[in-house]
């Protein structure tokens, strides 16, 4: 089984050749640091809207090398963030229904650029379930459903599988029942990521690879080859901003890890079912994702070890043997008849959380200074979005995707260590225990060691 190596999407598609570094100093109209969804999509709308624009792309490994080429590859509508944080913004709750009825757009927005490009990612919109394995995960899917209903999503926005009707789509062992979201489609990520970096290129962008820049400032991006210089500078760098000077507690680097098995029989895939390739996830409080991927494995991810102290980050996606056993007895409990089909790689990355769970996307038009991400885990479909909207900024365009409520949004810094460390692996202890706790009783009660997590995390529900 391959451990790292940045991820089993890149393994299997093969990495690219290298991009030339920046060979020296030189001036631009807009610089973007960081070659992930967020940097790529901003310099794609950018050159689509003005084609004379010089734009220039600086990453510091590959383009894809982070979370772009390593998540689970749910192109998700899912709300990066709380929406009763967004509605305290001066457009309120319609804002937060503007931002979410954006983000289920953009799922089919993704979609259409990757045909128009030729991206060949696997892309199938076959909407997203949220299983319920005992009786608290039912609980709370049900209350979760009067809540999305309250914020006046109608069944064709989501609506809850019985157990037979989920049955009937995949076979989860011991699922009770489902939420299900049709705005959710499922991608190779790195695929993606690799068809948007040659879309860009060949759009005229100038990428640079093996380019890490050291500083950002007012006009500036500093690099050990040299100093690009540009009106609006971009950082599109999410769980990597830790490194960057001035940044350290802006965005927390998150672990996510996954496995992958070999390819399933037909005779496994028989017994599962999950013909509809729905992106599914359960609603553990130390939650699951999973895909059926486009080659016939299932990958499926989890927190594992879930920070590093000092925001430390992965060795190019590197796995403690113990997540790796930890994620396979869950895939071996979800899906027994995938047992036989093993595992071949196990990888990892960080996403960016900030302290209160809610993306921002912002550009301050005095320094030309810009950034987006901090999706929490939710960026695949959330990066396309924000792309556009850095775009509209920085052009000075007053459109639709200005005023969402993420856009200018402020986020407290997290706290220093070792009580962000602390904290963090705190919280992760009690959800995994409340998880156990969870399974054991037949109670339908959310435990009251998840609550607590809850209350003192901010993460939004
Ligand atoms: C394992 C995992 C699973 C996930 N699953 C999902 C999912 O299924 N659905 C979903 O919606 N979201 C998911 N996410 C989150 C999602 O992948 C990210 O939010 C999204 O990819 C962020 O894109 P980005 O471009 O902002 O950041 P990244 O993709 O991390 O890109 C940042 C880039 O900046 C570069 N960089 C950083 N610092 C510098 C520097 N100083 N100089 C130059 N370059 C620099 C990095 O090398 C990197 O290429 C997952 C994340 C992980 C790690």
């Amino acid at each position: 089984m391959q451990n790292g190596e940045v991820s089993f999407w890149w393994q299997a598609r093969g990495l690219p050749p290298r991009r030339p570094p920046l060979p020296g100093s030189t001036d631009a109209d807009v610089a973007i640091v960081g070659a992930g969804y967020t940097g790529l999509w901003t310099a794609y709308y950018l050159k689509r809207a003005d084609p004379g624009l010089r734009v220039v792309v600086l990453e510091q490994h590959f383009a894809g090398y982070g979370a772009s080429g390593r998540n689970g590859g749910w192109v998700t509508a899912t709300l990066p963030g709380s929406r009763t944080r967004y509605a305290r913004g001066p457009q309120g709750q319609a804002g937060v229904r503007e931002l979410e009825r954006q983000l289920r757009e953009t799922v089919d927005e993704v979609a259409r650029v990757s045909q128009a490009e030729g991206i060949d990612a696997g892309l199938v919109k076959g909407g997203t379930l949220s299983v319920a394995t005992s009786a608290a995960q039912d609980a709370r899917l049900r209350q979760r459903l009067e809540q999305e209903r309250g914020w006046g999503d109608g069944p064709g926005i989501v609506r809850y599988l019985e157990k037979d009707e989920l049955a009937a789509r995949v076979q989860v062992t011991g699922a009770i029942g489902a939420l299900y979201w049709p705005d959710c489609a499922r991608v190779q990520p790195a695929s993606l990521a690799a068809g948007l970096a040659q879309a860009v290129a060949g759009a005229g962008v100038s990428l640079y690879e093996d380019t890490p820049v050291r500083s950002i400032s007012a006009g500036l991006a500093r690099t050990d080859a040299g100093d690009v210089r540009a009106p609006f500078v971009l950082r599109c760098t999410e769980g990597f901003t830790a490194d960057l000077p001035g940044q350290h507690r802006t965005l927390l680097p998150m672990n996510s890890s996954m496995i992958v098995t070999g390819p399933l029989s037909e005779a496994a895939w028989k017994a599962i079912g999950w013909d509809g390739c729905e992106t599914l996830g359960d609603e553990a409080h130390a939650y699951i994702y999973a895909q059926r991927t486009a080659d016939g494995r299932i990958a499926l991810g989890g927190r594992g070890v879930p920070y590093r102290f000092g925001s430390g980050l992965d060795h190019d996606g590197a796995v403690a043997e113990s997540t790796i056993a930890q994620l396979g007895r869950i895939l071996r409990r979800m899906f027994p008849a995938a047992t036989g089909a093993g595992l071949d790689h196990a990888w990892c990355g960080v996403l960016g959380v900030p302290r209160d769970w809610c993306a921002t996307v912002t550009m301050d038009p005095r320094t030309g200074l810009g950034w987006a991400g901090g999706y929490s885990g939710h960026g695949v479909a959330a990066a396309n979005l924000a792309g556009r909207t850095l775009a509209d900024l920085v052009r000075g365009v007053d459109s639709p995707l200005t005023t969402l409520p993420w856009v200018g949004h402020r986020s407290p810094r997290w706290e220093p260590e070792p009580a962000r460390w602390a904290g963090v692996r705190g919280l992760y202890a009690l959800y995994r225990t409340a998880d156990r706790v969870e399974t054991a009783g037949r109670s339908g009660r959310t435990s009251l060691l998840a609550r607590a997590g809850d209350v003192i995390s901010g993460i939004p529900h």
